[in-house]
């Protein structure tokens, strides 16, 4: 079963105000931090949600503006995608949450983000990094910079192949993580 294009052009006019019209499906490029950030600048989004065998044909030529595919794998319909894409969207929009929090965030940057500790500093015999306790502003951002590099290389290297490592600063790193990886 495929849906009908006349039902589907009438809700999408009856609604629109502005903006692209973005049509959840597994055919399209993979959403990622980037595109969320792109769609966060948009003052309105319309997302259009398939399901069965998907929709026409002439709603994706005539109507829809951009497709998003949110993995290579088959929803049963298009809401969870949808809710996905406004969650990971919302949340990039100022005031909804502290102002400067997902900066350093996973992807942000195009790694992962370093670890994260609270309270207490030892459970159960586990330590937090001393450094993390230090008050030492500079070594906890040189600490944060060097495991956000480890862990995207260990467990990206996609992600780590296409970083720009030029700096001063990671190339000294990036000789500390060898020299530690390889004792
Ligand atoms: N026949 C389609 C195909 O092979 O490409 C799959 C249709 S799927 C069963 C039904 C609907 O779920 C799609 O129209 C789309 O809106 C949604 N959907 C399924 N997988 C998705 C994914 N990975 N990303 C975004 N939307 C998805």
């Amino acid at each position: 079963m495929v849906m009908k294009p006349d039902p589907i052009f009438a809700a999408i006019e009856q609604v629109y105000q502005g903006g692209p019209i973005i049509y959840l499906t597994p055919q399209s490029r993979l959403f990622n931090q980037q595109i969320a950030q792109q769609l966060a600048q948009e003052p309105r989004l319309t997302l259009l949600c398939g399901h069965y065998e998907g929709i026409d044909e002439r709603v994706c030529q005539h109507l829809v503006t951009d497709e998003i595919s949110i993995g290579d794998y088959v929803l049963t319909g298009g809401e969870l995608a949808a809710m996905i894409l406004v969650d990971a969207v919302s949340r990039l929009i100022p005031g909804v949450l502290a102002e400067d929090s997902p900066q350093e965030e996973s992807h942000s940057g195009n790694t992962l983000e370093y670890p994260q500790y609270t309270r207490p500093p030892e459970f159960r015999g586990w330590r937090v990094p001393d450094i993390l306790l230090s008050g030492h502003h500079a070594n906890i951002t040189h600490w944060r910079r060097k495991e956000a590099l480890r862990r995207t290389r260990q467990r990206r290297p996609d992600l780590f192949a296409r970083l720009d490592l030029s700096s001063k600063g990671d190339q000294k790193i990036l000789r500390e993580l060898d020299a530690e990886e390889g004792e």
